[in-house]
């Protein structure tokens, strides 16, 4: 059974669970481009503000390191913006003002060294414009191990995951304590979650990325051509990718550098959440070159190049044929 009863647990799945709340109230338009031009959202500042309230509220002592930050937000000519953040806030609480959900957000600055909260408020936030996949990612960082992890998919469920008989899921991940997942309303119990025993490359089902911009694609083209596997690669945007192999859905993921981002090092609060529930559930995490990811290089996993994650059993054989490809 999934032993809820630490502060640090019910603190990460209370607030996943109010953020993906607040998330999906908001309507899917965008609001902004950040400086590197990707999209944000009404909901991705809501979510991280409810989650830092609580983590004041909980753990107020505790280090907060998320995706957003308010700084656009006090702009006067994004007042609109705000003013409709803190509206969807103030659906879920009732003390939110304008500066109170700057302050809120702005939690999320904090440096990730020692101990430290990790947040993605809406991964996958292009997903979650297109309706599709996305996930609110929430977890522990000590000392350079994740050790806990929440993920919330408010749109996987048993469309997906035969096996799973709600819409919307919540998982966690304990380190040493296995891996769980739920309905995210919050009714009904928490079940275990297993990788699959899938141990010939030949039946792997390999998770891709919807958007190119983030792999290689024909990297990803000839792995799977390597693999020889009979199965249709699954594409989804987000970690929603890690739970469908924590729970048996597919096999494989890797993430290849971008030929127009060579040097794009992968975001920690894209990974560690995510990990840890797909460890926990049986699985592996490594770079491509095998190396174990490493969390104490600050806001990007600057020490690693790109991921590969699988059931475990596949993980050896995948490296293979990685480094037989030259990648
Ligand atoms: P996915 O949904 O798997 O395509 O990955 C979504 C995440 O990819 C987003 O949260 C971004 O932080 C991240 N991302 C953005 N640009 C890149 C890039 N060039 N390479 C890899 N990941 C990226
Ligand atoms: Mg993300």
């Amino acid at each position: 059974m999934f032993d809820t009863s630490a502060r640090e647990i019910q603190f990460a799945v209370e607030a996943v669970r109010q953020a993906a709340k607040v998330a999906q109230m908001v309507q899917a338009v965008p609001a902004l481009a950040k400086a590197d031009r990707s999209p944000v959202t009404v909901a991705d500042f809501a979510a991280q503000a409810v989650a830092g309230r609580l983590l004041d509220e909980r753990l107020p002592g505790e280090t907060l390191v998320a995706e957003e930050g308010a700084a656009v937000l006090r702009l006067p000519e994004n007042k609109p913006i705000l003013d409709e953040v803190a509206c969807y806030v103030g659906r879920l609480v009732d003390d939110a003002t304008p500066d109170r959900v700057c302050a809120w957000i702005d939690r999320g600055d904090g440096t990730p060294v020692g101990r430290f909260w990790v947040m993605d408020p809406v991964d996958g936030t292009k997903g979650f414009l297109r309706g599709g996949q996305y996930a609110v990612a929430l977890a522990l960082v000590e000392d350079g191990q994740v050790r806990l992890g929440v993920v919330a998919c408010p749109n996987l469920g048993r469309d997906t995951l035969p096996n799973f008989e709600w819409h919307g899921t919540l998982l966690a991940g304990v380190r040493g304590q296995g891996a769980w997942a739920a309905s995210l309303n919050g009714s009904g119990d928490f079940i275990g979650v297993r990788v699959s025993n899938v141990d010939v490359l030949g039946k792997a089902c390999l998770m891709r990325s919807v958007e190119s911009g983030h792999t290689n694609v024909g990297q990803v083209d000839a792995f799977v051509a390597a693999l020889g596997t009979v199965v249709p690669p699954i594409r989804m945007d987000s970690q929603a990718k890690y739970a469908v192999i924590a729970s048996g859905g597919a096999d494989l993921l890797c993430r290849f550098l971008s030929p127009e981002q060579p040097d794009y090092r992968e975001k920690i609060w894209d990974q560690a959440a995510g990990c840890v529930v797909l460890e926990e559930a049986g699985g592996r995490v490594t770079d491509l070159d095998g190396n174990a990811l490493d969390f104490t290089r600050g806001r990007t996993l600057a020490g690693n190049r790109g991921v590969l994650a699988s059931n475990g059993r596949l993980h050896e054989a995948a490296l293979e044929i990685l480094s037989g490809l030259g990648y």
